[in-house]
């Protein structure tokens, strides 16, 4: 019996990309084994997260890092470690006005709900959000002007979800910080830039472990001494309730050896993939399709497909979700009659199911 029929869940066929809410990326099988074997074993756990955050270190010729339970884990984390620096008492009173240096600096346009909101990650770190800048830009001037005696760090969020026109770099906002003696805090969550953000002169940077790497789920944190350190001693105190698992810390690990080896798909070789499916798509009168480049300019291409005829763009989008295969694509075009297909997770014969839901959705 499939985990679908035991418990009466519907099958998802995932062309809208890295979708949290859908369970992110499919896992390598070399990552599946070392979770299994991960199972059999006892370890020191405290031993584990640090050799495998110094093993990590070594990979990817950073300072340090460690392992965490999530992306959002690394955020609320980070801004408890930059709050205590490494205090005992901090630990068990995280949100003691004792500890008055709280302001967390960062573009307003970077205040995104990825699933829920950054400022939310903030506050459970025990951060005071100080929003620079306006809702279409933030300059190093608009930045610097929000820095007062109480602010304990900056935070820029790298990310397609945030404001992009107007916006100062990562190495801009570096210089601010290092200006300020402050740490910068960059939460790269969905990047597949391991160390850029790092050698830009972050002090942290936040990923997630099942995007771009297409780990199990769990998150990273990269960056320099002591501010990894304290992040680890966060397990004594608020990590706690944001604990990893022995198998997935062991999984991210391979996932990351695995993305530093091979990277992520080519782009070529999703066009290439893309192609007969687009000439599939094509063969419907009502479709136009076409593959497109990423918007941000990344090496990641799509079938973009225009609606024209009884059926709109949307009510398409709806009935690819409404059965089994339930089949979710990029819709946030579909007003403009448009629907993407992201197929970096979709295997050829699940296009085929796409083909044959779209037969009958468009009476063919
Ligand atoms: C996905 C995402 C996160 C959260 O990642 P999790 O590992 O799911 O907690 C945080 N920030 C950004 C910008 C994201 O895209």
């Amino acid at each position: 019996m499939t985990i679908y029929e035991k418990y009466g869940l519907k099958e998802v066929i995932n062309a809208s990309g890295k979708m949290t809410i859908l369970g992110v990326s499919k896992v390598a099988k070399s990552v599946q084994e070392t979770q299994a074997m991960a199972g059999d074993c006892f370890f020191e756990m405290s031993e584990l997260v640090e050799r495998t955050g110094a093993y990590i270190a070594e990979l990817l010729a950073v300072e340090e890092a460690v392992i965490v339970a999530s992306a959002s884990a690394g955020i609320a984390q980070s801004i408890a470690a930059v709050i205590g620096q490494g205090d005992r008492y901090h630990l068990y009173h995280p949100y003691d006005n004792r500890f008055e240096r709280r302001e967390i600096v960062m573009p307003k346009g970077h205040n995104v709900d990825y699933g829920t909101a950054v400022e939310v990650m903030i506050a459970q770190g025990g951060g005071q959000l100080v929003e620079a800048g306006y809702a279409n830009m933030c300059s190093t001037s608009h930045l610097e002007m929000m820095i007062t005696p109480q602010t304990a760090a900056i935070l820029y969020i790298k990310s397609h979800h945030t404001v992009q026109k107007s916006m100062l770099t990562v190495s801009e906002a570096a210089q601010v910080a290092k200006k300020h003696g402050l740490p910068l805090i960059v939460d790269a969550a969905a990047e597949e830039e391991l160390t850029s953000y790092y050698h830009q002169g972050a002090d942290l940077v936040i990923y997630s472990g099942a995007k771009a790497i297409e780990g199990p789920s769990s998150g990273l944190v990269l960056g320099r001494k002591p501010f990894v350190e304290w992040i680890r001693l966060q397990s004594k105190g608020m990590g706690r309730s944001m604990k990893i698992g022995k198998d997935n810390i062991l999984g991210l690990t391979q996932a990351l050896e695995n993305f530093v080896k091979e990277g992520s798909e080519s782009g070529q070789s999703i066009k290439e993939r893309l192609l007969p499916f687009v000439a599939e798509l094509n063969q419907f009168p009502e479709l136009t399709a076409a593959i497109i480049q990423d918007g941000a300019g990344r090496d990641i291409y799509r079938a973009e497909v225009r609606v024209q005829g009884k059926v709109t763009a949307a009510e398409v989008i709806d009935q690819l979700k409404s059965q089994s295969p339930a089949i979710y694509t990029r819709d946030y075009r579909g007003n403009n009659g448009i629907i993407e297909f992201d197929v970096r997770a979709v295997t050829k014969q699940e296009m085929a199911k796409i083909i044959q839901r779209l037969q009958v959705i468009l009476g063919e």
